[in-house]
C-alpha cells in the first residue's frame, strides 16, 4: 500500500499524551473523526438511505436486480438493462465498480487499465446473544483486534446504538448452541434481554479464509478475545461476504485513476463511489454521497469536485454548508423546476442557485438520528 492516503484521514496519535494516558491507564476521550457520530434509531444505517432516495421522484427511480445494468454503449449514450429497458443520457454517473463499469462497456484498453485496481473482501458476522450486555464492553461501539486469537479484525456492538437493533426482551427466542460449541441443556424458546455483535473478517488473494469454518471461529475468537464467555448462548446467526469490501490504497493506484477516470470523463462517464472512484480515504457513506452531489454540481454547474480531487481538503474539515433537506426545500420552493411528476430541468436549477444564492436560512438539519455515543476503539476507525 501506498501510505498517501493516510493523510487527513486517520487522526495521527500524539506521542506524548499516549505515553501519558499508558502510565496513568487513562482512556483517551473524544479523539479522531469518529468520536462521535449520528446513527438512526430505527432501521439501520440503510434508514438513511432509504430516506434520501424517498426525495427524488419515484418516477425516475428504478431500484432491484430485475432492472440491473447489463451493458453500457458509451459510443451511442445508451445504458441497456437487464429487463430490456433501454435508457438514453448525455451525462453518465456511474457508482458500481469501475471495474465492473468498463466491462459492461467491453472497452478492452480500459478493462486492461482497471486490471491495476486492487480490492479485498469483507466477511460480516453477526452474533445475537441472550443476556445483559457485559460490562467489561460497557458502551463500547466498536473495538479492533490485530491479535492473532481471532480472525476478525474489528467487533462492532450494535446494541449499544440503539435499543431497536436487537429483539424487544420479551421476545422468546430458542438458544441455538453455546460460545463453546456445545449445545444448550434447554432448547425451548426463552425471553432475553438481548445483545449483539458484528464481526467483519477480511479476504484477499494475499490473505486467504477458511469460508466454511468462518462462523464456528469467529465464535471461538469470541470466547479467545473475552468478548464472549464460554457460556453464553447463542439465538442467532449471520454470515455474509461482500466481494468488493475495501478498495486497496496500493501503490499502483493512483497510476491507474489518473488514466481511467479521465478517459472515462471524455466519454461524458463520470464514475463516482466507493469502488466507482476507488478512493479509499473519500469511500464512507458521507464522502460516496457527496461524490455523487459534487458529480452532478460539476455538470450542472461546472463546480470543483472538491471530495474526489480533494481528499485531505475535505476530510480534514467539517461542511457545514450543506444540508440536504436544504436542498430539498429549496427545489421545492422553486415553481416549475421540480413539480410533482413533471421532469427535472437542470437549466432552471443552475440559475437558481446563482440567483438567490443559498437555501433558506430557516432549513434546519435533517435529524436521521438520535443520541450521540463515543467511539472507543483500540485504534481509530479504519471504515
Ligand atoms: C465492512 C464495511 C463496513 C463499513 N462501515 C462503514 C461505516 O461505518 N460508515 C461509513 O460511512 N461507511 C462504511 N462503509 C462504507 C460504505 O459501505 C460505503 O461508503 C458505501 O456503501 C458506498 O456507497 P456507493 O454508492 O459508492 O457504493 P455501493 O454502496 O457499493 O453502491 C453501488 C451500487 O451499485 C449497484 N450495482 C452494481 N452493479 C450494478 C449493475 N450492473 N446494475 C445496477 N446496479 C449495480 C450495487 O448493487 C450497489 O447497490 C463500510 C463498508 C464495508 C465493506
Amino acid at each position: 500500500m501506498q501510505c498517501q492516503w493516510l493523510g487527513e484521514r486517520v487522526a495521527a496519535p500524539d506521542l506524548k499524551t499516549v505515553t501519558k494516558n499508558v502510565i496513568l491507564q487513562k482512556t483517551a476521550g473524544n479523539w479522531g473523526p469518529n468520536a462521535t457520530f449520528r446513527f438512526p434509531a430505527h432501521g439501520g444505517t440503510g434508514a438513511i438511505w432509504i430516506a434520501v432516495a424517498k426525495t427524488l421522484p419515484k418516477e425516475n427511480t428504478q431500484f432491484g436486480s430485475h432492472g440491473a445494468v447489463k451493458s453500457v454503449d458509451a459510443d451511442n449514450k445508451l445504458v441497456h438493462l437487464t429487463n430490456g429497458k433501454t435508457i438514453g443520457y448525455s451525462k453518465l454517473i456511474n457508482t458500481m465498480g469501475v471495474d465492473s463499469l468498463v466491462e459492461m462497456m467491453g472497452d478492452q484498453s480500459l478493462i486492461s487499465l482497471s486490471r491495476g485496481l486492487f480490492y479485498s473482501s469483507t466477511h460480516i458476522i453477526g452474533v445475537g446473544v441472550r443476556g445483559q450486555r457485559p460490562e467489561r464492553i460497557g458502551d463500547k461501539c466498536w473495538l479492533y483486534f490485530p491479535e492473532e486469537d481471532c480472525p476478525f479484525y474489528r467487533a462492532t456492538i450494535f446494541s449499544n446504538y440503539s435499543p431497536n437493533n436487537q429483539p424487544q426482551s420479551s421476545k422468546k427466542l430458542p438458544t441455538m448452541q453455546l460460545a463453546n460449541g456445545e449445545k444448550p441443556s434447554n432448547s425451548s424458546p426463552q425471553e432475553g434481554p438481548y445483545w449483539s455483535i458484528m464481526l467483519e473478517v477480511s479476504e484477499s488473494s494475499m490473505k486467504p479464509v477458511d469460508n466454511a469454518n468462518m462462523l464456528r471461529d469467529c465464535i471461538k475468537g469470541l470466547v479467545a478475545t473475552e468478548m464472549l464467555k464460554p457460556t453464553d448462548e447463542i439465538v442467532s446467526t449471520y454470515h455474509r461476504r461482500f466481494d468488493h469490501g475495501y478498495p486497496t490504497p496500493s501503490l499502483e493506484r493512483e497510476g491507474v485513476l489518473k488514466q481511467l477516470l479521465p478517459k472515462l470523463q471524455e466519454k461524458d462517464i463520470y464514475s463516482r463511489g466507493r469502488f466507482g472512484s476507488w478512493r479509499y480515504e473519500v469511500g464512507n457513506q458521507d464522502h460516496s454521497f457527496m461524490l455523487g452531489v459534487e458529480a452532478a454540481d460539476h455538470i450542472v454547474n461546472g463546480a470543483a469536485e472538491l471530495t474526489l480531487n480533494y481528499p485531505d481538503f475535505v476530510n480534514g474539515r467539517v461542511n457545514h454548508e450543506r444540508r440536504l433537506v436544504d436542498g430539498a426545500q429549496f427545489f421545492k420552493s422553486k415553481k416549475g423546476i421540480r413539480d410533482e411528476g413533471k421532469p427535472f430541468k437542470p437549466n432552471g436549477v443552475a440559475n437558481g442557485v446563482d440567483s438567490d444564492g443559498p437555501a433558506s436560512p430557516g432549513a434546519k438539519e435533517t435529524k436521521v438520528a438520535h443520541g450521540r455515543k463515543k467511539s472507543t476503539g483500540k485504534f481509530e476507525e479504519a471504515l
